[in-house]
């Protein structure tokens, strides 16, 4: 079977960040299954859909037209043919993604398109709901959470990097509006799978959680 590593956990945890080293470090792809609902909300702004539709949204995951690229060591994504590389990380789409992800026909649309992402030599999938729905089957499982300060935090400094404005209060309040609606919702609500490693990073440095989950991997 071909080998998966699942990194689920709440906004802002540093799961990206983890998935991504960890992808390069072992050679195996990588799936980030949180760009898939924005990239659905962006195509639905895009075409004045109301991201409340159950139906039309998830016409909309099945058609998806979205290509991932490396370009320069990296990611480029581009829907509709257009590059939506910063876009996909701004607060609108993020914001968006939490709405459509809370509909079980989006969920149920984008269900195969994240499983064909498990090819040799392997696959690290990052998400909410990799270990627990998509790859209940995967051989380690991560649930990666942190203080919802921290969380807010990191968020500031990567938004900054895009040259948005932030504010750290307002940023806080989004976390944990999306944490509610996150954990709340019916459609694969937010949790560890009865077989994860429970990690909280809020005071580990990026090379502290690679190394333990390195080792959870080689183990
Ligand atoms: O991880 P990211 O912030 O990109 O995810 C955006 C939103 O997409 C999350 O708030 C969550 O609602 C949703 N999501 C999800 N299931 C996933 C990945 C993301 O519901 N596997």
């Amino acid at each position: 079977m071909i080998p998966v590593l699942t990194i689920d956990g709440p906004s802002g945890a540093g799961k990206g960040t983890i998935a991504r080293l960890m992808a390069e470090r072992l050679g195996w792809h990588l799936l980030d299954s949180g760009a898939l609902y924005r990239l659905t909300a962006l195509a639905g702004i895009d075409r004045s859909l109301s991201l409340d539709d159950a139906q039309a949204m998830a016409a909309c995951a099945r058609a998806l037209d979205v290509d991932f690229k490396i370009i320069n060591h990296a990611v480029v994504i581009e829907l509709d043919g257009t590059d939506v590389t910063s876009r996909v990380r701004s607060e609108e789409a993020g914001m968006g993604a939490s709405k459509v992800a809370a509909l079980p026909s989006v969920r149920d649309a984008l269900f195969e398109r994240q499983r064909a992402f498990q090819q040799a030599p392997g696959l690290v999938a990052d998400g909410r709901d990799m270990g627990t729905t998509i790859f209940p089957e995967a051989t380690v499982k991560i649930f990666l959470t942190a203080s919802a300060e921290a969380r807010a935090e990191r968020r500031a400094k990567q938004l900054l990097e895009l040259g948005e404005n932030v504010s750290l209060p307002r940023l806080l309040e989004d976390i944990k509006a999306r944490d509610e609606r996150d954990s709340a919702r019916s459609a694969s609500p937010l949790k560890p799978a009865d077989d994860a490693i429970t990690l909280d990073s809020t005071a580990l440095s990026i090379e502290e959680v690679l190394a333990i989950v390195a080792k959870a991997v080689a183990d």
